[in-house]
């Protein structure tokens, strides 16, 4: 479905591999989020990275020349926080397989946080992004999930995560497939491709899914979310996915509009 410009009225870029890889500038970036401003839209962030805060990313922004609120950004780490907080999940334990991002957004809502195996009163297990993985934490969170019935919850799950050279590192969904693995449950997701991320951060204004534009570099996250929930889907051939892979998916699940980059696509709703 062609992307009209006055059906739109907020932009949600996906930040990795959309506005920069790893710690480079994908070039003009920058200046064309200051022209997506110009068009009268909104533009806010969203990444299913669990391992910052919303506050890191505001800094990150800031040093590539893009200035943002705290509350322009999301993460699958605080979204995770706001949801159980919304829920009334607030004053419960977890144990968390996560890096400090995870742990600092779900203190940030009330969360208590177990450190070790074994603990009481531990209701929910919260599986991210975590370089520390270790068999013990496994351990853990599959005693909690097995034997304390506590909630299993996936931050994402995405299978890889980008790294220098064009190179992937295993995702936070490699670590949520071990402890879905051992405990015989699936987890709840809560970033992209689930909705609960981008409803999050469109409600504040009342905002509805087909006047988001989803921006992003994945088929299986950032253009599934748009496509699966109702919101229009540009993807930038900057990041993972490539234009065979495109051709490789079933066609509800295509991006609506394809740009060389994001310059390309402001361009293309500027026209
Ligand atoms: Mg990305």
């Amino acid at each position: 479905m062609p992307i009209t410009l006055t059906d739109l009225r907020t932009c949600v870029l996906d930040m990795d591999g959309v506005i920069w890889t790893m710690d480079d500038p994908i070039p003009g970036a920058a200046e064309a989020i200051s022209r997506l401003k110009s068009l009268g839209l909104s533009v806010g962030y969203l990444t299913n990275n669990s391992s910052k805060t919303r506050t890191d990313y505001v800094r990150k922004l800031a040093k590539f020349g893009i200035e943002a609120a705290e509350a322009d950004v999301m993460t699958s780490a605080y979204a995770t926080a706001l949801l159980l907080a919304k829920q009334g999940s607030a004053q419960s334990r977890a144990y968390v397989i996560g890096e400090q991002g995870l742990r600092d957004e779900l203190a940030s809502v009330g969360i208590d946080i177990a450190t070790k195996a074994d603990e009481p009163n531990v209701t929910l297990v919260i599986v991210g992004w975590d370089r520390q993985f270790t068999y013990d934490k496994l351990a853990a969170a599959h005693g909690y999930i097995v034997r304390g019935g506590a909630r299993f919850i996936a931050t994402n799950r995405d299978a890889t995560y980008p790294d220098a050279g064009g190179r992937t590192l295993p995702g936070g969904g490699s670590i949520v497939a071990a402890v879905a693995t051992c405990a015989g449950v699936e987890p709840q997701t809560i970033g992209k491709p689930e909705p609960h991320a981008l409803l999050l951060m469109l409600e504040p204004d009342g905002l509805r899914l087909d006047e988001c534009l989803v921006i992003g570099d994945r088929l299986d996250t950032d253009i599934a979310l748009g496509r699966r929930w109702g919101a229009p889907a540009a993807m930038v051939l900057t990041g993972i996915s490539t234009l065979e892979e495109i051709d490789a998916t079933p066609a509800d699940l295509r991006p609506d509009v394809v740009a060389a980059d994001l310059p390309a696509l402001v361009d293309m709703l500027e026209a």
